[in-house]
């Protein structure tokens, strides 16, 4: 989705319709429990083959507050549990996700479109947040000053917040939940995680994993849903805190909503991430390097290169050879040996092409065209192929707003100071990358550029589980990134006690303001 083409209102556009009767309706998880839902029902297509293969239900404010109720009578015992219990829970959890990830991979391609192996990735990447999360009761332990004042201590708790609540894009349907709920759930907060109403299997799998590894019942809930599930969400006196992630005008929406109605929100928005390509980089590695990053996932990865700065004593040359390397990229169905699926519903596969031709109309060279139907998949599937514009101007729609999609563009520049001053111009700030052998030059640009995620030759720079994840000005809204140890903070309160045990000599009148002594 793009930043400035549409209005929230506008954003949930599948078909919407009364009839339960399609194939098989996915149901809800609350209290621990699968829940059939009672309204309207919404399409979910297998984008391999451009038909529906279930019906996901659109909860309203009663089913959604269904969900919190179940969170927050769970909440109390759950808090109280023990770290050693809990974290046994957590490493149960982590077990259960390793010996089944193939069968979560599957869910993932069958709704998504990714292909396999790549679905498998971004469940590896999930994973790490979940060792992340067994590491816990180092990451949320408090400080203890003995003698403050005599015979006073001082020492801090870190307390879960309560009800937390997730929305989650179609892109990541198993990462992304899995970049939160674990630590929500860890720091001994209760879930309600909303998925993305495009690929809502992975949410309910992961839930009815955690029940599997003892999570008791009512502390990690999914509703289907869209903007009413959300907004209801946003709004529930119950929920504390909202971790979001999809399109900037979404998120943007999320973190002035709930903000306004007292919750802890973190809104992590759209991107447009630049590879700026100096003349001493390996050529072949960088190319081999955009090419993976540009069309990987189909380049529906909030991460992926989508604008290739070159400057221009090389960039025939870096053209030249991308376009050779992406005539090796196998687009087809992702349950085969292909290496980038569909995009995920027709109606995106059209806005995507349309940005190939508004670039085109603007003047851009159309290196390699995608429009084109032959695919090792179903010819109804939501295919477009690896896309390659060269010279596309700055002030065209096809390069000021996010594409997400299979689409490659490249910016001429003539100098470090010119690539990095189109960089920092955009409005967007998630992820970007240097190529190049001068490390002068990379340690220049790493503490020049204003984007949260910075990769020195590595194309798709997501930090490790133990860092953390997010981007800055209009990739994110609102204070806290995705896991790593911020996460912790996000998901906890700091409680600060002063203490004294009496004797004697702490008698007497005193009604100063307390000094230490
Ligand atoms: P989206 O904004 O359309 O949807 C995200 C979530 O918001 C979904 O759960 C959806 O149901 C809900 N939603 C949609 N419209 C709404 C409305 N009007 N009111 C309330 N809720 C609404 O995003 P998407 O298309 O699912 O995902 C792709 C976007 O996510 C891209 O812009 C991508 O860059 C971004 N993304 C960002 C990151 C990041 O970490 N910064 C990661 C992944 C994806």
């Amino acid at each position: 989705m793009t930043d400035t083409a549409v209005e929230p209102e506008e954003q949930i556009t599948d078909e919407v319709h009364d009839d339960p009767s399609g194939p098989d309706r996915i149901p809800h998880f609350i209290d621990g429990q699968r829940r059939q839902g009672a309204g309207e029902t919404a399409p979910v297509f297998n984008p391999a083959l451009g038909t529906p293969v279930s019906q996901v239900p659109l909860a309203g404010a009663d089913e959604v507050g269904e969900a919190i109720a179940a969170a927050s009578a769970a909440f109390p015992a759950w808090r109280d549990l023990s770290i050693a219990k809990r974290q046994s829970i957590m490493f149960r959890f982590r077990e259960l996700i390793v010996s089944r990830k193939d069968e979560l991979a599957a869910i993932v391609t069958r709704e998504h479109g990714k292909v396999h192996s790549d679905a498998l990735g971004e469940i590896a990447r999930g994973i790490e947040v979940v060792e992340l999360a067994t590491a816990f009761p180092l990451l949320t332990k408090g400080e203890y000053s003995e003698n403050a004042s005599t015979g006073v201590d001082v020492y801090s708790l870190r307390q879960p917040l309560g009800v937390v609540g997730i929305i989650s894009p179609f892109n990541f349907p198993a990462m992304i939940p899995l970049w939160f709920a674990p630590v929500a759930l860890a720091a001994g907060n209760a879930v309600v995680i909303k998925p993305s109403e495009k690929d809502p299997s992975a949410s309910l799998f992961i839930a009815e994993l955690f029940q599997e590894a003892g999570l008791p019942d009512g502390v990690l809930n999914v509703v289907h849903g869209s903007k009413e599930a959300v907004d209801t969400l946003l709004t529930h006196p119950e929920v504390q805190a909202i971790s979001f992630v999809g399109s900037t005008p979404i998120a943007e929406y999320v973190y002035e909503t709930g903000s306004k109605h007292g919750k802890r929100v973190q809104a992590l928005g759209g991107a447009k991430n630049h590879m700026l390509v100096l003349p001493d980089a390996d050529l072949d590695v960088t190319a081999d390097a955009a090419v993976n990053a540009g069309f990987g996932s189909a380049g529906e990865r909030c991460m992926a290169i989508s604008v290739v700065v070159a400057i221009d004593s090389i960039a025939d040359e870096l053209a030249a050879k991308i376009k050779e390397k992406m005539a090796g990229i196998r687009t087809g169905d992702g349950t085969r040996d292909n290496d980038m699926g569909p995009l995920i519903t027709g109606q995106h596969r059209d806005k995507v092409a349309g940005y190939i031709q508004t670039a085109a109309d603007d003047g851009a060279s159309l290196v390699v065209d995608g429009r084109d139907p032959e695919v090792d998949g179903d010819p109804n599937g939501f295919w477009l192929k690896p896309t390659l514009i060269d010279n596309v101007p700055t002030d065209s729609a096809a390069y000021k707003e996010e594409i997400f999609g299979p689409v490659l563009s490249i910016v001429r520049v003539s100098s470090y100071e010119e690539g990095l001053e189109l960089i920092n111009s955009n409005p967007y700030g998630n992820g970007t990358a240097i190529f190049t052998n001068d490390g002068g030059a990379a340690r220049r640009f790493q503490n020049e550029v204003q984007v949260g995620m910075v990769g020195i030759n590595v194309p798709i720079p997501v930090p490790v589980g133990y860092h953390s994840f997010g981007g800055w000005k209009r990739s994110i809204f609102g204070q806290g990134k995705a896991y790593g140890k911020h996460a912790f903070e996000f998901y906890t309160r700091e409680k600060v006690v002063t203490s004294r045990w009496l004797d004697p000599s702490h008698g007497g009148l005193n009604l100063g303001f307390p000094q230490h002594d």
